[in-house]
């Protein structure tokens, strides 16, 4: 994902801002990360440019 994604990213839970933790990134863009929110404490995984916003009872 791109770094200017931040600008409208919101924590699909709570809608509040998201916190980006980056572990890879690419000239162009986020490869792997996690999106934190430090409002209700979920966390979000960025895995190949990905970030996976569901709710995590959603997931899998
Ligand atoms: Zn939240």
């Amino acid at each position: 994902m791109k770094r200017s994604l931040m600008d409208i990213l919101a924590c699909p839970m709570c809608k509040n801002e998201l916190e980006l933790e980056v572990t890879k990134e690419d000239e162009n863009e986020i490869v792997e990360g996690t999106l934190h929110c430090r409002s209700c404490g979920e966390a979000y995984p960025i895995e190949d440019t990905i970030p996976n916003l569901l709710p995590p009872s959603l997931r899998e």
